[in-house]
């Protein structure tokens, strides 16, 4: 092997608070169990973003970021069975033991010895990367990298809050935040046997795109509440996504439900919410509820779903950025600044 083939490229964070820098690293070697997979997409995420500015930890550093990835099975490590060399494949960004009581009980996000790819061990903001060959879930033929890339974070976040929240065929659901979490929310929602779904957002643009996916937009802002009262004749929700991550949001949604209706919170703020545990809470038998990540076994529905077109992820990816330190910096300046229509995706 020349010592070219030997390196790759990478974008890496090296210290929290500045811009991630582009660094020529070693080509990793798939382990026993483990594969090599050569990058076609990677998303940049909001949490990416909380990991350049500190405000949310990863390392150590230096470390290439990407927890959102796909691409091809390049090689593959001793005794690995599948997927094989040449599979197109999507990766569950969680590697967990497996065997601990977490793992066992299905409740894997939990798992005390996980690691993370992107956040804890190497992502794929880089030409290749190395992966536990279970995480390596394949993609159907007709289904871009870039696509498979986003269904890894937001949209199979989007599905585990909906699951987390039990949505029923026949729920109104109410969608706070019309990003990239959002967007997938409406569609999973309504393939779920949802009534309607309200999309609230303050921005127009990202409603007019909800409205095309089928919701009813709403706008959002300090009478979010109310106006979901009006436009659901009075009811309020059965469901609440939050995904826009905001304090006044999470009180919108507590303030929409209808009796016996659920919020799952998704978004990550600083700070808390107040509750009033008699009129929202225990006078309504209302849920308020935790979503963290997602479970392996949730991703092939996405697949399976996007494939069949049910779940549209064009509406979601709306640009893609080469493996370059300025234009990936740029996309985390403009998440930060919460001005990002949906997700930018990284190439190679
Ligand atoms: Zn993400
Ligand atoms: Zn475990």
């Amino acid at each position: 092997m020349t010592a070219a083939e030997a390196t790759m490229r990478a974008l890496r964070l090296v210290e929290p608070g500045r811009p991630v820098e582009e660094q020529l690293v070693e080509r990793p070697e798939p382990g026993p169990g483990e594969v090599l997979v050569r990058v076609g997409a990677a998303g940049i995420c909001r949490s990416d973003a909380h990991y350049r500015a500190g405000t949310a930890p990863a390392g150590p550093l230096p470390l290439t970021l990407g927890h959102e990835v796909a691409g091809t099975v390049v090689e593959t490590g001793p005794g690995t069975r599948r997927p094989g060399e040449g599979e197109r494949v999507c990766l569950h960004y969680l590697d967990t033991c497996g065997t601990c009581p977490a793992c066992a009980s299905g409740r894997e996000q939990f798992c005390d010895e996980a690691t993370m790819l992107g956040k804890s061990r190497p992502g794929g903001w880089a030409e290749y990367v190395r992966v536990p060959a279970r995480n390596a879930v394949p993609i159907p033929e007709s289904t871009s990298f870039a696509h498979a890339a986003v269904m890894m974070c937001s949209t199979a976040t989007s599905y585990h809050a909906l699951r987390r929240a039990r949505l029923e065929a026949g729920d109104r659901v109410a969608v706070f935040g019309a990003g990239g979490l959002g967007l997938s929310a409406v569609q999973l929602a309504r393939a779920g046997g949802a009534l309607e779904v309200l999309a609230v957002d303050v921005r127009e643009p990202p409603l007019e795109i909800a409205r095309q996916l089928g919701a009813r937009p709403v706008q959002g802002g300090e009478d979010a509440a109310a106006r979901i009262r009006a436009a659901t004749g009075g009811r309020g929700v059965d469901v609440a996504v939050e995904v826009a991550g905001r304090r006044t949001t999470v009180r919108a949604a507590l303030e929409a439900l209808a009796p016996m209706g659920r919020v799952a919170v998704a978004g990550i703020f600083a700070g808390g919410v107040d509750v009033r545990p008699y009129a929202e809470l225990i006078g309504r038998e209302a849920e308020l509820i935790g979503v963290s990540d997602h479970l392996l076994s949730e991703i092939p529905d996405l697949l399976e779903w996007e494939e069949h077109g049910v779940l549209r992820m064009d509406p979601v990816v709306r640009r893609t950025v080469p493996l370059e330190a300025d234009a990936v910096n740029g996309a985390l300046d403009r998440l930060e600044e919460l001005e990002a229509e949906g997700r930018a995706v990284i190439v190679p």
